[in-house]
């Protein structure tokens, strides 16, 4: 730690950590930069959005005191996430302040989930803030499909992002959302290209969130139960121990020796280790993905602006609310638990 960090963080105060009525320590956050994007995925956001008025949104310094606030409460991995995290104007002044906490080892993690259009000219920045890993989210390796499942991507760009990254020496995992009809047959080609390249991948279920019609949502099902049986088909996977606190498990494949992870949403299978939480980009702190409660610190932050103890006790009433676990439900007949709210908005 050099000179001035030392001095930084001497003068930081560290409080009590922030535990949940059922004794989960609440260590990761998420945070959603934007509600905006240059791409329009299918079963994330609709052609025409309407996206929130600028002045609803946390400024470039709101986002970072309220995420100083988090540290200053134990909070030790943070991921960016939007919308697209990138697209925000100046987004790097944020990663550059904010990388202050990873110089006092007050934070372990900064990372970043994005779609991969501005990695070419993002990826050095962020490793020079201290990012060393990312996740790309990406459906299919098919230009078409692609255009198709974002509406306004395009693939090339993607893949050269992806590039762009590692050559920067970022650790890249892609994210892949499993879509009945749609990526069903490129499960091997996603896999081994994400092994010839490198790439950590994740499969992710997708979820019943924004305005896809019911019956788009349950063509579109794939439950990553069945995905995995037809990976063992070509492959042995191994199950590891590997708990992030999140809803993702991870397997090995004894063939390519890649890691695969798997995250389930819908499934009740992680609430009890829940390490996290979300704050939207209007500063809504939600307590669990799958649930509507939350706690707006917007106002308390420009109300008390001076005054961090009553951010921290808002941040602490909001945890004593964390509920025990969420509500997502798929039926055959019908949808419940379906959330209103879009994933770019909370933050995927
Ligand atoms: N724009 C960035 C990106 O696409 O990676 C970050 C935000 S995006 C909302 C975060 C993740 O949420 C992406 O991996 C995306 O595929 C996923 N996502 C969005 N809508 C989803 C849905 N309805 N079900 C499952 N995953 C979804
Ligand atoms: Fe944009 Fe990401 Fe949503 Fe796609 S999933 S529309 S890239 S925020």
């Amino acid at each position: 730690m050099n000179l001035e960090a030392q001095h930084y963080r001497d003068h930081f105060e560290v409080k009590s950590k922030l535990v949940d009525p059922f004794a989960r320590e609440i260590n990761y956050l998420r945070l959603s930069v934007t509600d905006r994007c240059d791409f329009r995925c299918l079963y994330c956001m609709s052609e025409n959005m309407q996206f929130l008025p600028k002045k609803d949104l946390l400024t470039l310094e709101e986002l970072d005191y309220m995420c100083s606030t988090f540290i200053k409460l134990g909070v030790k991995k943070l991921r960016v996430t939007g919308g697209e995290p990138l697209v925000r104007r100046d987004i790097m002044k944020f990663f550059e302040r904010i990388s202050r906490h990873l110089q006092t080892d007050l934070l372990e993690e900064l990372t970043l989930t994005t779609n991969g259009s501005q990695l070419r000219r993002f990826s050095n920045d962020l490793y020079k803030m201290g990012v060393r890993r990312v996740n790309v989210s990406l459906d299919t390796l098919n230009e078409e499909k692609f255009n198709k499942i974002t509406r306004w991507g395009r693939l090339s760009q993607v893949l050269d992002g992806i590039q762009a990254a590692q050559d920067a020496g970022l650790r890249v995992k892609i994210n892949t959302v499993a879509l009945k009809n749609f990526n069903e047959n490129e499960l091997f080609s996603i896999t081994d290209w994400c092994s010839s390249k490198n790439l950590d991948l994740t499969f992710i279920e997708v979820m019943p969130m924004g305005e896809l019609e019911q019956e788009d949502r349950k063509s579109q099902y794939w439950s990553l139960k069945d995905l995995r049986n037809k990976l063992e088909e070509n492959y042995s996977l191994y199950d590891l121990e590997e708990n992030t606190g999140g809803p993702a498990r991870y397997v090995k494949v004894k063939e390519t020796q890649q890691t695969i992870g798997f995250i389930t949403p819908l499934t009740h299978n992680f609430c009890e280790s829940c390490n996290r939480v979300r704050v939207t980009c209007t500063g809504d702190l939600f307590m669990c993905l799958g649930q509507e409660n939350n706690a707006n610190l917007r106002d308390t932050i420009r109300k008390y602006p001076k005054n961090p103890e009553r951010l921290e006790s808002a941040i602490r009433s909001a945890i004593d609310n964390k509920p025990k676990g969420h509500d997502f439900d798929y039926s055959r007949t019908d949808i419940k638990g379906q959330m209103s709210r879009h994933m770019s908005h909370t933050g995927g």
